[in-house]
């Protein structure tokens, strides 16, 4: 058994803990921008020669437990949202990069106890 990488790697592990605890709010999906069109026909959005849409309006969609979902974020949330998506990624990369080393750290130790 390799003590030494074992060492080094749940160390690794630590680190990984200590900057997921230092995670706040976050939220998975995708924030995207949206122009519409209204039903009124003499409106801005209409101008034969340069229409102008409606918007931007943000909205968030995401999947949780096995439904998508979608959700309209008002303009002065979207700093705030965005914010909690990348706190997300980021999340979700360090438990990946967990995994692994985790995976890794059995496979070092379980050797110890195999007879070759
Ligand atoms: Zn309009």
């Amino acid at each position: 058994m390799n003590t030494k990488k074992v060492a080094t790697l749940q160390g690794r592990i630590r680190r990984i803990k200590e900057k997921i605890l230092a995670i706040d709010e976050m939220r998975p999906g995708s924030l995207s921008e949206q122009f519409n069109v209204c039903g009124n026909p003499n409106c801005r959005c209409k101008d034969p020669d340069h229409p102008k849409k409606h918007g931007p309006y943000y909205q968030i969609s995401y999947t949780r437990k096995g439904k998508s979902k979608t959700e309209f974020v008002r303009k002065e949330m979207v700093a705030g949202v965005k914010r909690e998506l990348k706190n997300y990624q980021k999340f979700k990369k360090l438990v990946d990069e967990w995994i692994d080393l985790s995976i890794e750290v059995g496979k070092l130790s379980r050797q110890g106890y195999t007879k070759k």
